[in-house]
């Protein structure tokens, strides 16, 4: 725009002063009009800057054309008016409706006439750059009336600083929270109606961000006018014109007080619970080792009396063996109980120990199988195993017992007397065990659960357990490296898949990679 050359128009009834004209201005490429008529026609269509005009012409006369022009032409062209002697009344009237200047006929120096046009070209810019300027201040105060309207209406306190941080502008909601006046807010009056054990902190971190310009965001309490200290949540951050510089600051402050207040007290409870849950570990780490000590001393001793009697041969004396027998089960499964707590305990601690040997899983399947025999005749379930000659592979030998226990003593407890069927198969180095029955099954939302301690889902009045042999058994499958997961569908039965890498737990083949 700066740069651009002016639009000019000329116009005079004479042709010969026409053509000086046209070459006078032959760079700018000027319009040329013979009579007023045509000129107007121009006007119409061109954004003209600069018009030199004849004011003696016949038909409409350049006075006429000038009239004409500032009722029709938005923004209005520099007028240069051209004169004679005849014509020095029309001349004061053309200066008085606004022309720029006038140049006497005969024109005897083009440069003149040059210079003129130029100056009034530049004039007309000079108007147009502080109109442009005007308008943007009026929209600026605008859109700063709207914003500050906003700012007025919004929930927070809100307030805005000149860019060394001093605050001018509060809005409504601050001076009925804080019940105080601009007066005593003004620059740094703010303070007073801060928490004295803060403020300290507050104005440093408020001087940093002024310091470095970086927003500043802080919670602290604010006195109401009734005294009371509530806490906010302040935000802070700078407004910066288009080369970077900060021009203001922008603040908000919300009340956070209740969700404050609702926080700790979550925070509480959760801390309150964490200690629970560290209490019951803690019990149950202590109380499974107390537990197991005198159940093994009980074993011993049952066992240690029907040695005796059998040695008798006092009439009863099956009777009082039979006995013994249903006491020493009873140990037996209350020995089990307690080993499985222990193990939790242990898993908690992360004490779970493997350790690994060279092992058949056919093997341990079969034998778990067998064992498996009266319960599952008891229960009517049929076992049905399918497994590979040999699955030979790295592992703990008991632990995997008791994974494989665990998933077969399920199929038999939830089974619904259904047969259940054992699955071995390696494949790609890789042990596939499923325990499938067709018991009751699970619903979708429990399956994910299940692996958790202590997780059940039937209840205790139909079926015993403590809900923790399956987060057992995950956890030892995963110590070998493995997974466990279930598909499983109420009505229709379960079936348990556990995966085991045959060559051996992550943690001995990290031992064997780096020696
Ligand atoms: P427990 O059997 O002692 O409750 P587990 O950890 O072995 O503990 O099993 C957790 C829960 O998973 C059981 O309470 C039961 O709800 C469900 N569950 C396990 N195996 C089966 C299965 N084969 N069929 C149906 N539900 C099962």
């Amino acid at each position: 725009m700066e740069n651009a050359a002016p639009v000019i128009l000329l116009v005079d009834d004479d042709p010969g002063v026409l053509e000086t004209y046209r070459r006078s201005f032959a760079q700018f490429e000027p319009l040329l009009a013979h009579d007023g008529v045509a000129a107007q026609t121009i006007l119409s269509a061109f954004a003209v800057d600069v018009v030199v005009c004849d004011l003696k012409m016949p038909g409409m006369k350049g006075l006429d054309l000038m009239k004409w022009a500032r009722e029709h032409c938005q923004p209005n062209p520099e007028w240069i008016v051209v004169s004679g002697e005849a014509t020095l009344d029309a001349t004061i009237q053309a200066l008085k409706l606004g022309a720029f200047d006038f140049i006497c006929k005969p024109i005897l120096s083009p440069m003149q006439l040059r210079t003129a046009v130029t100056n009034a070209a530049r004039h007309k810019r000079l108007l147009a750059e502080v109109a442009e300027r005007r308008a943007l201040e009026v929209a600026l105060r605008e859109s700063e009336r709207q914003v500050r309207q906003l700012v007025e209406n919004i929930a927070d306190l809100a307030w805005s600083a000149t860019a060394d941080g001093r605050i001018d502008f509060y809005n409504r909601r601050w001076y009925e929270y804080t019940g105080t006046t601009f007066e005593q807010m003004e620059g740094w009056g703010w303070r007073s109606v801060h928490h004295p054990a803060l403020l300290e902190q507050v104005v440093e971190r408020w001087t940093r961000a002024l310091a470095t310009g970086e927003p500043f965001e802080m919670e602290f309490p604010l006195r109401r006018a009734d005294g009371v200290f509530r806490w906010f949540l302040t935000r802070v951050r700078p407004l910066r014109d288009a080369d970077g510089r900060i021009t203001r600051w922008f603040g908000t402050n919300t009340d956070i007080d209740e969700a404050r207040a609702a926080r700790s007290e979550r925070e509480r409870l959760i801390a309150d619970l964490r200690q629970s849950v560290e209490a019951r570990d803690e019990f149950l780490a202590i109380a499974a080792h107390e537990l197991r000590t005198p159940l093994t001393a009980l074993q011993l001793q049952l066992e240690g009396t029907a040695h005796l009697i059998g040695r008798t041969s006092n009439p009863g004396n099956d009777k009082l063996l039979g006995k013994l027998a249903v006491a020493s089960r009873q140990v037996t499964h209350l020995g089990t109980l307690v080993n499985g707590l222990l193990d939790v305990a242990r898993c908690i601690q992360g004490r779970l120990i493997i350790e690994t040997e060279e092992v058949d899983l056919a093997e341990i399947v079969r034998a778990v199988v067998e064992r498996c025999g009266p319960q599952a005749q008891s229960a009517g379930c049929a076992l049905i195993v399918d497994a590979e000659k040999e699955v030979k592979g790295r592992g703990d030998r008991t632990r995997l017992d008791q994974v494989v226990s665990n998933l077969v003593g399920n199929s038999i407890k939830y089974g619904a007397g259904q047969p259940i069927r054992t699955t071995l198969h390696a494949v790609e180095g890789v042990a596939l065990l499923r325990v499938e029955d067709r018991g009751i099954g699970i619903r979708p939302e429990d399956t994910a659960r299940l692996f958790a301690r202590f997780a059940r889902a039937v209840s205790s009045n139909s079926y015993g357990g403590l809900g923790l042999g399956l987060y057992i058994a995950r956890q030892i499958v995963e110590a070998h490296g493995g997974t466990i997961d279930v598909a499983s569908e109420v009505g229709q039965g379960s079936t348990f898949t556990v995966r085991i890498p045959l060559v051996g737990p992550p943690a001995e083949r990290k031992r064997e990679a780096s020696s």
